[in-house]
């Protein structure tokens, strides 16, 4: 089978396999459709030695099931799946209640990331790691399990905050981003303020159902506080989806006292929590400061049924399997809209 491997740190390849075989409990899936994702930049970026090499990457899989292993049953060849990315322990405290994004025994890994990913025409997954998406699209199934997932996660861990009348600024109107607008208008009466520096992305955000949109530069606290009052008010949620300097510099200062700020994005600002001479204010008293991490099955399932129901879609570009580096190097440049997705 055709593949798409990381062969050495910063080297991704085109390669040719033998196609896997489902072991017992596993089932081999024929690809439908991979996302291509910020975090896999991250991976490509990693010293050696951080993840295995060679790798197939690929960690937002949809497929058909080709073939069922030992000891698998509810699955059968031909149903229509995407792939829960994150492999657990399954029996630590955090598994057992279904967060294994926080597994506290397995270190942060999954298909993809610590086994073969899906930019392949073929990849094995526990059986365990499939939910059903009927005739969902796969080029949309496959967003929704890390780009779809991930702000709904985040949007999960701020729900007792995100009352009606509130406001919720969302940073970032990319991959996540986009979806991030859409999950808030299906899921809550919050006025949404959406904050990027592209013009075409804050169109995006406005198509979306996003209330005001601001465009970030210098101004950018300056707008938004006119839009949600002075300190010590303020948005009582921030979703930051870039995470650099500048990001977090107008989170925290656009929060509300009491708030929650959510560091999604990886792009390696700092944010400080203790008052640092000379930089701008520090987060607000009483405010929540939490780092999610993509989310659980459980949430997946629901992500899935809200782009079943035609309120969650993803913006997507897509790419067939040997143009699969080039979508990468446009991610790199910020030149995707939306996901990129590529299709075996
Ligand atoms: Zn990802
Ligand atoms: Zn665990």
């Amino acid at each position: 089978m055709r593949a798409v491997r990381m062969t050495a740190p910063g080297v991704l390849e085109q390669a040719e396999l033998p196609t896997p075989a489902a072991g017992p409990g596993e089932v081999l899936l024929r690809v439908g459709a991979v996302g291509a994702c910020h975090s896999d930049l991250h991976i490509l970026d990693a010293p050696a030695g951080i993840f295995p090499i060679p790798l197939t990457l690929g960690h937002e899989i949809a497929g058909i099931v080709d073939q069922v292993g030992p000891g698998v049953s509810g699955w059968s060849p031909g149903d229509r799946t995407a792939v829960y990315g994150i492999i657990g322990c399954g029996h630590c405290r955090a598994c057992l209640r279904g967060l294994e994004n926080q597994c506290r025994v397995v270190p942060v890994g999954g298909i993809g990331l610590s086994r073969d990913g899906g930019l392949a025409e073929y990849v094995v997954v526990p059986a365990s790691r499939l939910l059903h998406v009927g005739d969902l699209d796969l080029s949309q199934a496959a967003p929704l399990t890390d780009a779809g997932l991930t702000p709904y996660h985040a949007i999960e861990l701020a729900r007792p905050k995100l009352r009606p009348g509130t406001a919720c600024v969302v940073i970032g109107i990319g991959g996540l981003g986009h979806m991030a607008v859409q999950i808030l208008v299906a899921t809550t009466a919050v006025r949404i303020i959406a904050v990027d520096t592209s013009v075409a992305a804050l169109e995006l955000a406005s198509r979306l159902g996003a209330h005001e949109v601001v465009q970030a530069g210098p101004d950018a606290v300056e707008q938004i506080r006119a839009l949600v009052g002075p300190p010590p008010d303020g948005a009582d949620v921030v979703l930051d989806f870039v995470g650099a300097d500048p990001t977090l510099i107008t989170a925290r200062q656009v929060v509300a006292t009491g708030g929650k700020l959510l560091l999604v994005g990886l792009a390696g600002g700092t944010l400080p929590v203790r008052p640092v001479a000379d930089e701008p204010p520090t987060v607000p008293l009483e405010t929540g400061v939490v780092v999610p991490f993509w989310g659980t099955r459980a949430e997946l399932q629901e992500v899935i049924a809200l782009g079943q129901v035609g309120q969650l879609h993803a913006d997507v570009q897509t790419f067939p399997l040997e143009r699969a580096p080039e979508a990468y190097e446009a991610l790199r440049r910020g030149e995707i809209h939306g996901r990129a997705v590529i299709m075996p």
